[in-house]
């Protein structure tokens, strides 16, 4: 019988033997399996082969499924892999933690096989469509944001909306201040590493769902924020700057560095005969104007007012 090759691998991380030997049969038609008994094994693997889904368990000796998984989003090279508690702790209190901790999943045991496997498949289902959308060109593959071109086909429906409706919409355009000289100390791959933990910074600062991030090219972000107008925009305008400015970026060896962003804020009701280029480029102005003025700042747009 001729297999087709499995395009999926998947890590599942548990101390008992037989859940690992239950776990690999239901799983092992469908996926690559590996397989790691303790938590230091588990982040070697998964450092090695970068497998699609991790299945872990929370209780093991030596490291706890906790530790592995606050290391495995640590690095760079795994921060992105999906992971699924697998775990005999049923108090809401582990789950919460858990997915604080990054996990995009919870399966109590004794698990059932059918409900493991579904599961499963539904978050490497994710995964595929995942690359998909980076493939096609819509994601940016350093900080997973959203690119220029996944931006302008979402402010295209904002900006059409607010029209209709005559809500505001206002526009965020935030620039690394002084990232030549972050890059030219650190180097450019630690100047990665800053630009995902901005992307980071940014994102978790924005806490409607509606409003949206995107890496508009290089150093430079855009935040669209709908229903909301200058004065709202500027508040969280202000708490992306805060957050950026008091976050600690950790180089390879340890040493604790730092960025400021210059943020340029326009906000409007838009008409029908209002130009989104000319609302993009007044952001932009504003901008300017942050960097003009000693940088690490907010800046809005104001009609006329700009020099
Ligand atoms: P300013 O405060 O005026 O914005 O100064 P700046 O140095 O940030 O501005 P400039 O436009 O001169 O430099 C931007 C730098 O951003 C230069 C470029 O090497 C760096 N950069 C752009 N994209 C990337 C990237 O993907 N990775 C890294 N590491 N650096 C990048
Ligand atoms: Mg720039
Ligand atoms: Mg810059």
């Amino acid at each position: 019988m001729i297999e087709t090759p499995k395009e999926f691998t998947i890590l599942i991380v548990d101390d008992e033997k037989s859940n690992l030997e239950v776990l690999a049969r239901i799983l092992s038609p469908l996926y690559n399996i590996l397989i790691a008994r303790n938590g230091s094994r588990a982040l070697e693997l998964a450092k090695q082969h970068t497998p699609d889904l991790i299945l872990l368990d929370i209780i093991m000796p030596d490291m706890s499924g906790f530790d592995v998984i606050t290391q495995l989003k640590e690095a760079s090279a795994t921060v992105n892999i999906p992971v699924i508690f697998i775990t005999g702790l049923t108090g809401t209190a582990d789950e919460e933690k858990g997915f604080f901790l990054g996990a995009v999943d919870y399966i109590a045991k004794p698990f059932n096989k059918a409900i493991v496997k579904a599961r499963v498949n539904t978050h490497i289902k994710i995964v595929d469509q995942m690359r998909t959308i980076e493939r096609i060109g819509l994601i940016d593959s350093l900080t997973k944001l959203s690119n220029r071109r996944g931006f302008d086909d979402r402010f295209n429906a904002d900006w059409g909306r607010a029209i209709r409706e005559q809500t505001p919409i206002s526009y965020m355009l935030m620039d690394i201040d002084h990232f030549k000289t972050y890059n030219d100390t650190y180097g450019h791959h630690q100047g990665d590493v800053a630009l995902r933990s901005f992307a980071d910074a940014a994102m978790n600062t924005i806490n409607r769902s509606a409003d949206f991030i995107a890496r508009w090219g290089g150093e430079e972000f855009v935040i669209i924020l709908v229903n909301t107008d200058a004065e709202g925009a500027v508040e969280v305008a202000e708490n992306v700057r805060k957050n950026v400015e008091d976050m600690v970026i950790l180089t390879e060896d340890g040493k604790e560095t730092r960025v400021t962003v210059s943020i340029g804020v326009n906000s409007t009701v838009p008409k029908l005969q209002t130009s989104p280029d000319d609302f993009m480029e007044n952001a932009d102005q504003a901008l300017y104007k942050a960097k003009a003025s000693g940088r690490n700042r907010v800046e809005v747009y104001k009609r006329g007012g700009m020099r």
